[in-house]
Order: C-alpha cells, then structure tokens, then sequence
C-alpha cells in the first residue's frame, strides 16, 4: 500500500526517473512512459530514505506556515506519546506542528480544501492522512535513534527496520533480520514502545515466543509483563479516527 505523497513531474527528455524531497515534499520526475504502479513501487523502496529526508526538512523549516481561518478542532483526543492531545486543523502550507507543551497537534491542509464544510469525508480524509503521515515520520525518527541505543544493550542487530501502518500488530522481525513497526507505536507510552522493540530485537534470536524467547525480553525489559498487559487493556482504545 502506498503512503508517501508525492508530486508528479512528467517529462519526455527524460531518460530515468529521478526521487527528490523539497520543502518536504516527495517530487518524482519521470519519463512519460514509466507507469504509476513502478513509481509507486520505487517510492515504497526508498521510503526510509523518503520519511528521513522529510523529517529532516520539516522539522528544520523555521517559517511558521501562515493559520489563516477556518480553524476548528477535532471533537476526539489523539494520544501521541500516551499523553491525550487536542487536534486543531487550519488551512495554509501542508504540516504538522506538534505542540508538546500546550499538548497540541496542529495540522495544516491545503488551502484549496477551505471550500469545504469542516466536517466533510473530503477533510477528514486529508486530516486523517496528515496524522498518518506525522505519525510516520516521527516514529521512524525515534525508531532510529532509539533501536541502536536499544541493540547496544542487547547485542541483537537488526538489518534493516521500516515503519508501515497495521492494522492487527505492533512489530515483526522476517528471518531475514528486517523489523517493520506500526507507525500507531505513535501513540503510546515510551516505555511500552521499548518493550516492543526489544521483543521485536529478541526474535532475531529466537523466531518464536518460546520461554527461551520470553527470558531473553525479561533481560532487557524487566517491566515487559507490565507493557504486556497495558497494550491489552488499551489496544481497543487506540483508534484515532
Ligand atoms: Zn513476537
């Protein structure tokens, strides 16, 4: 399944296609015979490179985007972090403002969607993927700072991770040593993120959930049970849209 946006620069002289992020923005430019099902593929292919070269773009913009008008706010919380957050949406340059203090996500979307009445499936589907898309990019941020320092401890290194969105599970580690998280991680606790990485770093050493498996995560995470237990109170709960 796709998720990267990105724009679409058509071009008869050209020969390859061509994978650029600009005031964090996905532009590709390709040949007009290349079709949307092998771009699709390619951005799915570098999309950690993609999400990386975003953050790092969004988060280094100093230019506030304009709020013009129309601002209304989303009726339910959104947990980021595990702490409960308001949603307010404004219109302006497409992003993503996460205020940690005043517990705040602050989305903008294009403006040509002001027209729009503020509770139309149109603008809920644009709030819903830019959430998507935050949760994303902050996930693979954390996740690649916080899995090394979490492979450190445990001597257990991944090849490779990625961040997608699943509907029925947090974390997996294939047998070829690449872990995929859920980008939903977003929304918990730190501590309950730590256990999932350390169970996903654990099947590198045993593919299974056998008591050898269930020793080894009680090694690098003591409280597990406790993480084990809160994402079965709350898994229900974790829905944001
Ligand atoms: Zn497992």
């Amino acid at each position: 399944m796709m998720y990267l946006e990105y724009q679409l620069v058509r071009s008869n002289r050209r020969k390859t296609v061509a994978l650029q992020v600009k005031n964090a923005q996905v532009i590709v430019r390709a040949p007009d015979y290349v079709d949307v099902e092998y771009i699709d593929n390619l951005i799915r292919l570098k999309s950690a490179w993609l999400t990386k070269k975003l953050s790092q773009q969004q988060s280094s913009s100093n230019v506030p985007p304009q709020c013009l008008n129309n601002n209304f706010s989303c009726d339910k919380p959104l947990y980021i972090d595990g702490v409960a957050h308001n949603v307010v949406v404004c219109f302006g340059r497409q992003s993503v403002i996460h205020d940690k203090k005043e517990k705040l996500l602050r989305i903008f979307i294009a403006l040509k969607y002001r027209q729009y009445e503020t509770n139309s499936a149109i603008i809920n589907e644009k709030v819903k993927s830019a959430i998507e898309q935050w949760f994303k990019v902050s996930m693979y941020d954390y996740l690649s700072h916080r899995i090394p320092m979490l492979s450190e401890t445990t001597l257990l290194h991944a090849k490779s991770f990625k961040v997608r969105k699943y509907k029925a599970r947090w974390g997996s580690c294939n047998n070829r040593g690449e872990l995929s998280f859920n980008c939903l991680l977003k929304m918990l606790p730190l501590w309950v993120v730590d256990y999932v990485i350390v169970h996903e770093l654990c099947h590198l050493k045993h593919m299974n959930h056998s008591t050898k498996f269930w020793q080894l995560v009680e090694q690098y995470n003591p409280q597990f049970k406790l993480a084990k237990a809160w994402l079965k109170q709350n898994q229900a709960s974790l829905s944001w849209h």
